[in-house]
């Protein structure tokens, strides 16, 4: 089974000493340091943070694209939270007037630029923001938080980013120009180095929008696509060594640049593996209850999620959560308990961006980054894949397979992120169930989780036991690549599910 891993910027590479090298005239050592990249950023691993959690910005049913925004929340810092969200709102709202716009030729000849395979899989495909999150610095004194928007409108991939700063003893949320008190000696660096590029941009503010600092306390400026220079180039950064750019900073941005500079390499999450007890596929039992469900809880964890996992246990109910894997970084005690609980975790990919419209390698970095991050959380391995949007095609069952993992649908889609209405959801799942049913919730979603207790107290009532997703397939219905949407129904019952 292949393992992707996590590739922590800007630690220095070990390369082997190859024998080709006695050629040179430099000795020959055993180990060869590669020199960090002086434009990456060494971020801070979410799950030593305390008092965070995350928060998702997504598609309330108006518009015909998807909306996936994510953002993380700190206890003790309400203006960078009220910043952070206003930001992705904002960044909502754009997207909604740009992908209502229709389309022209000059869009047209926009997409056909980039890689050709990923370009005919995203032909015709639902526009679609997605935004993840990084923290670029933590400490006493500061935090910087990175959003990464990508966005397809129109036929074509635009990838941006912003990065906020908090000074934590003022309160005051700031923007990364905040970080600078020479701004005109600033600006006039950053437009040389991105003259040695070959840009010649006229520098706003906007396009200063994302700075921090790599580990040697050297500053980084990131441009979006095709912000100054050809969109064919990637990524464009540069970077300002340490010594150049100390007398331009500002109080904070001091702050920043020591806070990088002594933030250790991460360390992973310590895994409970010895401890955790997900169910595994049930084994048939002759006993076996005669109508079963299972709920399952698609985004988490976010700050509902808590409230899901009591209600559960309250009515001694089993069921199955498809975290981001982003979002289980944050919280990994919350996974933790889920595991302990009894419940199924399944994976929801790593930033919850439609898979269908990328790459087949990018399908399965995004896939297997989510199963580490899983399994960092909880030391149990996911058997369940829910691709994001219920988006699925070749490459997705493929990159399933190669997890050994099941494709996980639904044959009770609540629409529960359209509704407002506790009452409407519950009334909408539990007239639907049907013994063997897949029931889709969101647990960020309030009112779905206000709408919980109804759903719980009335499928109990009517006979249902509440299992996870392996409980209900058994061994025998996990088939690795393969969707399914709903478990055997019970023999007893004339109509059947779905
Ligand atoms: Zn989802």
């Amino acid at each position: 089974m292949r393992r992707s891993r996590f590739f922590i910027a800007g630690i220095a590479l070990i390369a082997a000493c190859l024998t080709a090298c006695g050629v040179a005239t430099a000795a020959c050592t055993k180990d060869v340091v590669v020199p960090t990249n002086p434009t990456a950023i060494r971020f801070v691993n979410p799950a030593g943070v305390t008092g965070l959690t995350t928060r998702t910005l997504y598609n309330d049913g108006s518009n015909t694209g998807h909306i996936h925004l994510s953002y993380p929340t700190f206890s003790g810092a309400p203006a960078l939270n009220g910043a952070l969200a206003r930001e992705a709102l904002r960044q909502a709202r754009e997207f909604r007037v740009i992908a209502d716009a229709p389309r022209s030729p000059a869009d047209d000849a926009a997409a056909n630029h980039g890689n050709p395979r990923v370009r005919r899989k995203a032909a015709g495909a639902r526009p679609e923001i997605n935004m993840e999150w990084r923290i670029s610095a933590y400490s006493p004194q500061v935090i910087g938080v990175r959003l990464r928007t990508r966005e397809f409108v129109k036929g074509a991939w635009h990838n941006s980013q912003r990065t906020l700063w908090y000074d934590r003893h003022a309160r005051k949320a700031t923007t990364s120009l905040g970080l600078i008190s020479d701004k005109a000696t600033f600006q006039r660096i950053v437009h040389d180095k991105l003259r040695e590029q070959g840009a010649m941009p006229t520098l706003t503010d906007k396009m200063l929008g994302s700075i921090a600092f790599n580990a040697d306390g050297g500053l980084i400026t990131e441009f979006d696509d095709c912000e100054v220079i050809d969109c064919s180039r990637g990524r464009v950064a540069i970077s300002i060594p340490r010594e150049q750019v100390h007398p331009l900073l500002s109080g904070l941005g001091r702050l920043a640049q020591a806070a990088a500079l002594a933030q250790r390499v991460p360390t992973p999450t310590p895994t409970p593996a010895a401890t955790a007890t997900q169910p595994q596929a049930a084994e048939p039992e002759a006993s076996q209850p005669a109508r079963r469900v299972a709920l399952t809880f698609d985004d988490g964890p976010g700050p509902q999620t808590g409230r899901v996992l009591d209600e559960l246990r309250a009515a001694n109910a089993h069921a199955t959560f498809f975290p981001v894997g982003l979002n289980a970084t944050a919280q990994p005690r919350l996974l933790q308990r889920m595991v302990r609980e009894g419940h199924a975790i399944g994976n929801h990919s790593w930033a919850h961006r439609d898979l269908s419209k990328l790459s087949s390698s990018r399908v399965m970095d995004s896939l297997g980054h989510a199963q580490d991050a899983l399994i960092a959380a909880t030391g149990v391995e996911p058997e369940l894949v829910r691709p994001p949007y219920g988006e699925i095609d070749d490459e997705v069952r493929e990159a399933a397979k190669r997890l050994g993992a099941t494709l996980v649908g639904s044959s009770v889609r609540s629409e529960d992120w359209k509704e407002s209405d506790p009452e409407v959801i519950a009334a909408r799942v539990v007239d639907s169930v049907r013994p063997g049913s897949i029931v889709l919730l969101h647990d960020i979603h309030r009112p779905t989780v206000d709408a919980l207790p109804a759903i719980l107290r009335t499928l109990t009532a009517r006979g249902y036991e509440l299992v996870t997703v392996p409980e209900l397939l058994g061994a025998d219905g996990l088939r690795p690549g393969e969707l399914v949407t709903a478990g055997p129904p019970d023999q007893d019952t004339e109509d059947g599910d779905v």
